[in-house]
């Protein structure tokens, strides 16, 4: 078992009404290592400039993720800074500085192209097209991407999304790449693109799972703080593929406790700042989360 994932390592600045955080470790890669290590072997690919803090570096490895993928490059790390409307209902992101992640062309290393999942977050759909051709012929291909590429790349995303097996992708960004605004009709014009699984995040509302004719819904845990959203797409796909590739199947029930994994991993991520919450859990505090889910939707 092992798992790639390719995507954004940065530095964010996150406003919320519980705080702010500057320069925090954060990027879509990092939220999504640290939730699917828990769960699986992990293996890091992305970019950072001389400004990244070593700590940040060994804080990931420390937790296992092979960070032989992370390359360095002279300038600055990916700095991204958002604030959060006080119900978190909405966010404004007030800066995207690029940096070193502007000229980002991710080469795996040779020991990581026999991993049998690989998952690709949210970068431009070439790049993605790119990695998966790097691979020599994984199993499972999980993808994430957003309005920006869906409105400005549509050509090279749909060949992208030819080539996965598993879509993550929230409510707003289904609709708008399909056309339609109602979920299930969404989810078969997606599913027609080629992801044969589709898991369709809905924010505290949980997600939404599509596979053949198969449709099955978990809410989130209810919680009774939330401090920093940033990143629980990211954690949502972290614990689902880490969980996919731990027991290598992907048939509907393996889908399903995909989904409640990562709706778990999730839980812990939403309730800290940047990646506090999740580097506090442990496998045990996971399957504990995984009871409360259970008991929750008992009935
Ligand atoms: P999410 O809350 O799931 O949208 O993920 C937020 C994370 O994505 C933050 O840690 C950001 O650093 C990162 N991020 C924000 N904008 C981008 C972008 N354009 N490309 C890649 N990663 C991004």
């Amino acid at each position: 078992m092992s798992l790639v994932v390719v995507g954004s390592v940065a530095l964010d600045t996150v406003e919320t009404v519980m705080g702010t955080r500057e320069r925090v470790l954060g990027g879509a890669a990092c939220f999504f290592s640290v939730a699917a290590a828990e769960l699986t072997d992990v293996k890091l690919v992305g970019v950072v400039g001389d400004d990244f803090p070593e700590e940040h570096e060994q804080t990931l490895a420390s937790r296992g993720v092979d960070m032989a993928g992370l390359q360095r490059s002279p300038g600055r790390t990916f700095h991204w800074h958002g604030r959060y409307s006080e119900d978190y209902s909405s966010r404004e992101s007030l800066a995207t500085e690029l940096g070193v992640f502007a000229g980002f062309s991710p080469d795996l290393p040779v020991a990581f192209r026999a991993a049998r999942t690989l998952f690709l977050a949210n970068i431009h759909p070439e790049l993605q097209a790119d990695v998966c051709r790097q691979m020599d012929d994984p199993r499972l291909i999980g993808c994430d991407t957003m309005d920006f590429w869906i409105n400005g790349e549509p050509k090279a995303l749909a060949r992208t999304l030819s080539m996965v097996h598993l879509l993550t992708i929230n409510d707003e960004e289904a609709r708008l790449l399909s056309g339609e605004h109602n979920l299930v009709r969404a989810a078969q014009g997606i599913m027609a693109m080629g992801p044969r699984h589709l898991v369709i995040k809905r924010g505290e509302h949980g997600a939404l799972l599509f596979s053949g004719d198969e449709v099955f819904a978990l809410p989130a845990l209810p919680l009774e703080t939330v401090v920093d959203p940033t990143g629980a797409g990211d954690t949502f796909a972290g614990g689902m593929l880490g969980w996919l590739d731990s027991v290598q199947e992907v048939d509907g029930p393996a889908l399903r406790r995909g989904v409640a994994y990562g709706i778990a991993a999730a839980s812990f991520n939403v309730a800290h700042f940047s990646l506090e919450g999740l580097l506090a859990a442990d496998r045990e505090a996971f399957e504990r989360r995984m009871e409360r889910l259970r008991e929750l939707v008992r009935f």
